[in-house]
């Protein structure tokens, strides 16, 4: 025959099992997922498991030992520090749900230690033999229940608030689970308090071992379910950031290039259904980079983002727009009834620019260069959308910014020139096909070789030998020029070098200078870098301008000449008299030499004008104390004219056109022009 204490036994043993199950499961699932409360509840269990195992002890040895053997009195005192261990334990995973946060070591400490007290007292207390028995029933395990019952039902609602994820069936089965383990433990109470009031307590209150059981079960289940569906929330929550990221810029919030695209095909799509109008405007701003460089790259992240705004108001709801990157912007104006409509809403779009952006307390006027096509009745792709205004944006850009270009098929063709010119060119220069060729200049009466000028040709492999005039222009836009001055300076400088060290004394090298390197703000160091590098002497270098560069920023240019004149680099105006220089500036400027524009010297001794034009600038020239070179000269008549003239030195076709250095120096050695020949070096 069983006795009932032993069915207890079982009951509690098997129950103390599960919690070892559960534990288990906590466990690994915290080893992984590295959640505060999983920590907490794998101690909850481990602590239940301890007081079942206690109570199912202290039960079987009832009539063993009387109640205050102190074997009774340790059981019974581990076993409820336990069950409020496990009660704490409960409670701390659960604010560590609700809060995200744990628990401070202190108060843990704190807080199992009045579990141990809490359970060490109510057993002593309990154990008097004044105590009757309902009472001590009630000390130990009715006032447990009591507590469970409030510590459950309180871990249940936090579990059910939350904090962070979403609430899901884990959660909720999980809240389900201690609200169970709450009514258990209310039971447990009333069937104590009955107990001690000596009435009967019926079945259903008693021990409901299976319940427990089932209960621990759907916990374990529950946080499964729960981390599983976290894990899903944070893989849609990271897709959707990808998303953003690959679709959205950043800074603006705006649709990225891709999305505009995207938009692009449904704009189109939905044209072409209606017999409506697509329009792109491609805009970016004017001295951006100027902005961004003197205000800061802050103060440009606030420029960008409140243009973003502006074109969002100046544009209807179903139109998009687009950053496509760094201060380029994009408008997608899509169903508009008629190509005038597309024009028009480029125009507001420009528009919006003319009120200042206040920005960090400071008012500034920005303006945008835009380029619109319009594909009539959606019949183009998202490519060629972008294309065209973008070409015409190029072409807004080129007559100098604050302008909308609309989209021609000639542009089309400039562009594909333009385009092939810049992709040969990269090439050119990383495989050697750029070469200087040298002319010399010579004294106009001697003939004596005095310098050459350096001038840049390009030996395209299909479309042979290509004069500067037809890149340069290209290399200026396409951002190719620095390399390429760099690159005319030091090869130039090195060939004067190798020509001093060839016995070819006092020969001047001339390289002209684009208006691009002519203002990059480290010339002067520049130039001094590759002197050094090469071994020329400074006086043997100089450099050429044109006279608009000269005159752009009279005061840096100034600043910058003087540096240079420093290192004794001589300082030429090219093709002097062809821009709008007056003769009286060029008097404040450290000039050595003025090079006569070919268009002048072709005239001379045609007409009385040019005449008394070049006489007056020889007349200048030499107050000033300035060389004059004649350029362009062709014929044995110009060179006469300009002898009367006593212009002294002269380079063009009738002494030598440009030639490879060493052609070049052949007949620098032979005397290249005039007089009886003279092999001596040139001075
Ligand atoms: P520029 O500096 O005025 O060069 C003189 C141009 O006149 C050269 O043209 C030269 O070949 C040409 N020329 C010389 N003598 C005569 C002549 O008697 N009759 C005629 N009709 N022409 C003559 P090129 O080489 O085509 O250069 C054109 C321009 O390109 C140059 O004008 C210069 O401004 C620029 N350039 C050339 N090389 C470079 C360079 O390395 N760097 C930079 N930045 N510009 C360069
Ligand atoms: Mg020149
Ligand atoms: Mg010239």
């Amino acid at each position: 025959m069983v006795r009932p204490s032993q069915v207890i036994f079982m009951m509690f043993l098997s129950q103390a099992a599960a919690s070892i199950l559960l534990v288990c499961v906590l466990h690994a699932l915290h080893r992984f997922y590295r959640r505060g409360y999983l920590r907490e509840w794998t101690w909850a269990w481990w602590a239940n498991a301890v007081a079942l195992t206690g109570m199912a002890v202290a039960i079987v040895s009832l009539g063993d030992f009387p109640p205050d053997h102190p074997f009774r009195l340790a059981t019974s005192a581990l076993a409820l520090t336990a069950g409020y261990a496990q009660l704490y334990w409960v409670l701390a995973g659960a604010y560590d749900v609700r809060r995200e946060k744990h628990l401070p070591a202190r108060a843990r400490a704190w807080s199992l230690a009045a579990c141990a007290a809490l359970g060490a007292g109510l057993v002593l207390v309990s154990s008097s033999p004044a105590v009757s028995p309902g009472l001590r029933l009630f000390f130990r395990m009715g006032l447990q229940s009591l507590a469970s019952f409030l510590c459950f039902g309180a871990a249940g609602v936090a579990v059910l608030l939350g904090c962070r994820s979403r609430r899901g069936w884990g959660r909720n089965m999980v809240a389900a689970a201690f609200f169970g383990y709450g009514l258990l433990s209310l039971s447990g109470f009333v069937s104590n308090l009955l107990f001690l009031a000596g009435r009967p307590v019926p079945q259903a209150l008693s021990l409901a071992s299976v319940e427990a059981i089932l209960f621990l079960y759907l916990t374990g289940l529950g946080v499964v379910v729960w981390l599983l569906e976290e894990e899903r929330q944070r893989a849609a929550a990271t897709t959707q950031d990808l998303e953003q990221l690959a679709y959205y810029d950043a800074l603006t919030g705006l649709p990225n290039r891709e999305m505009l695209v995207e938009r692009l095909w449904m704009a189109l799509a939905q044209a072409k259904e209606r017999g409506a109008h697509v329009g792109l405007v491609c805009l970016d701003l004017d001295r951006f980079k100027t902005i961004n460089d003197s205000l800061g790259p802050s103060f440009g992240d606030v420029l960008l983002y409140s243009v973003a705004q502006r074109l969002r108001g100046a544009t209807q709801t179903q139109d998009t727009v687009a950053r496509l990157s760094g201060d380029q912007f994009a408008v997608l104006l899509s169903d508009r009834e008629a190509p005038e409509d597309v024009q028009a809403g480029a125009r507001s779009v420009v528009a919006s620019f003319k009120a200042p952006f206040a920005i960090q307390g400071q008012e500034l006027f920005v303006s945008c260069s835009a380029g619109v096509y319009t594909s009539p009745g959606g019949r183009s792709d998202p490519e060629e959308l972008l294309k065209n205004s973008e070409m015409a944006l190029e072409q807004a850009r080129e007559r100098g910014g604050g302008v909308l270009e609309a989209f021609a098929p000639a542009m089309n063709r400039r562009a594909h020139a333009r385009f092939s010119v810049e992709r040969d060119l990269r090439r050119a220069l990383e495989g050697g096909e750029l070469a200087l060729h040298y002319q010399p200049v010579v004294g106009v009466a001697s003939g004596e070789p005095v310098g050459v000028e350096a001038l840049l040709r390009w030996s395209h492999p299909e479309r042979g030998q290509i004069m500067p005039e037809e890149f340069l222009h290209v290399a200026e836009i396409s951002g190719l020029m620095g390399a390429i001055d760099l690159w005319v300076l030091r090869t130039a400088c090195a060939q004067a070098a190798a020509w001093r060290r060839d016995g070819m004394n006092g020969l001047r090298m001339a390289v002209n200078l684009s208006a691009r390197a002519f203002q990059h703000p480290d010339l002067a160091a520049r130039v001094q870098g590759v002197l050094e590098e090469t071994g020329l002497e400074g006086r043997l270098l100089e450099l050429e301008i044109t006279e608009s560069v000269a005159m752009k920023n009279p005061e840096s240019s100034l600043k910058v000449l003087k540096e240079l004149r420093r290192l004794g680099v001589g300082i030429a105006i090219d093709d002097f008299g062809t821009g709008y220089s007056s003769l009286s500036y060029l008097q404040g400027l450290p000039v050595t030499t003025l090079k006569i524009d070919q268009s002048f010297v072709r005239q001379l001794g045609q007409s009385a004008k040019s005449t008394a034009i070049a006489s007056a600038v020889m007349l200048l020239a030499h107050s000033l104390d300035v060389r004059v070179v004649a350029e362009g000269v062709e014929t044995e008549a110009q060179r006469a004219a300009l002898m009367r003239q006593r212009c002294e030195l002269m380079q063009g076709f009738l002494v030598s056109p440009a030639v490879p250095p060493a052609e070049c120096q052949a007949l620098l050695r032979s005397k290249p022009w005039g007089g009886e020949a003279n092999a001596g070096e040139p001075h």
